[in-house]
């Protein structure tokens, strides 16, 4: 994602299966819980399923993962000028 932070290993030092099955690598994704959504995506039913968004657009529109600020569901919402009667509770 253009960020060193995400670098999770290096293919020529370990294979990649090993980095895939790695239970400590891309936690971003795998460890993600629903109290890391940020903003723009609070109270969002689909969270879960979600978890905010593409990351490397949230991360580079907002600086922030799980927020993205391209979401489609808000989009048609806001352009159908409706609300969606789902919301997440914790
Ligand atoms: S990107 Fe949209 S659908 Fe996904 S969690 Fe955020 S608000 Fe919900």
């Amino acid at each position: 994602m253009g960020n060193n932070q995400f670098i999770e290993s290096n293919v020529r030092e370990r294979s990649f299966i090993d980095i895939w099955d790695d239970p400590n690598s891309f936690k971003y994704n795998r460890k993600f819980t629903p109290e890391k959504i940020e903003e723009n995506c609070q109270g969002c039913y689909y969270v879960e399923r979600c978890k905010g968004g593409c990351n490397s657009v949230s991360l580079h529109m907002t600086g922030k993962l799980h927020n993205t600020s391209f979401c489609l569901r808000r989009i048609e919402e806001k352009k159908l000028d409706v609300k969606s009667s789902k919301t997440y509770k914790k």
